[in-house]
């Protein structure tokens, strides 16, 4: 991850940036109670082995440009676990997040043979990358974030474009892309659900 080119930014994106071929994002939080705990960090990358993070202090939220992003419907989405993530962008930027494209969910669709789908996981198995965990469980409202922190942080978003190539080829060998599309438009309510108090509950089931 040496080579890849990090930029931090503070309280928005900066301007002029595209991003052509969809954008990963991933996001670091002070915890997982997104009524408790603060978003810190979006990191966010057009696939070209850069990425960008973009720093909150937790005093402010305005970020227009990146809620633009966030927003555009032309401009598709890639998370790994998009749920949680979704769920944080709306709690503190108010935002819709959309359209979406979860690398987990297409795995868990795709990926039948294996119980295995955390994003370390994937990369190992489809990219042949062994991704380092080390800061997952760091501060990251710590006012100036580690080399360590922001490593960690890009790697996250550095390899979902090439996950999503990988996943949707194997999704439409097994005749499930239609699944998957309709498991990811579905994806905004699951994160309004959960920061509605449903987070445990499958209403789905009997
Ligand atoms: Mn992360």
């Amino acid at each position: 991850m040496s080579e890849s080119k990090i930029s931090i930014h503070h309280g928005d994106l900066p301007a002029g940036l595209s991003f052509p071929k969809g954008v990963a994002i991933d996001t670091e939080t002070l915890g997982l109670n997104p009524h408790r705990d603060r978003l810190c960090l979006v990191q966010l990358s057009s696939g070209d082995g850069s990425a960008h993070l973009v720093k909150f202090d937790g005093k402010t939220y305005e970020a227009p440009r990146l809620k633009a992003l966030l927003a555009d419907p032309a401009v598709l989405k890639i998370f790994h676990f998009a749920r949680f993530d979704i769920a944080v962008l709306k709690q503190y930027l108010g935002v819709d997040t959309a359209p979406l494209y979860c690398t987990k969910i297409a795995s868990k669709l795709a990926r039948t043979y294996t119980d295995r789908h955390g994003l370390k996981d994937l990369v190992g198995e489809l990219l042949g990358i062994e991704l380092s965990k080390q800061q997952q469980s760091s501060d990251w409202g710590a006012q100036e974030l580690s080399d360590s922190q922001k490593s960690y942080a890009a790697s996250d978003v550095l390899h979902l474009h090439a996950l999503k190539d990988k996943l949707d080829m194997m999704l439409e060998r097994e005749g499930r892309l239609a699944f998957a599309k309709a498991a990811f438009g579905f994806l905004p309510t699951r994160a309004k659900l959960d920061l509605a108090g449903f987070g445990d509950d499958d209403i789905f089931a009997h």
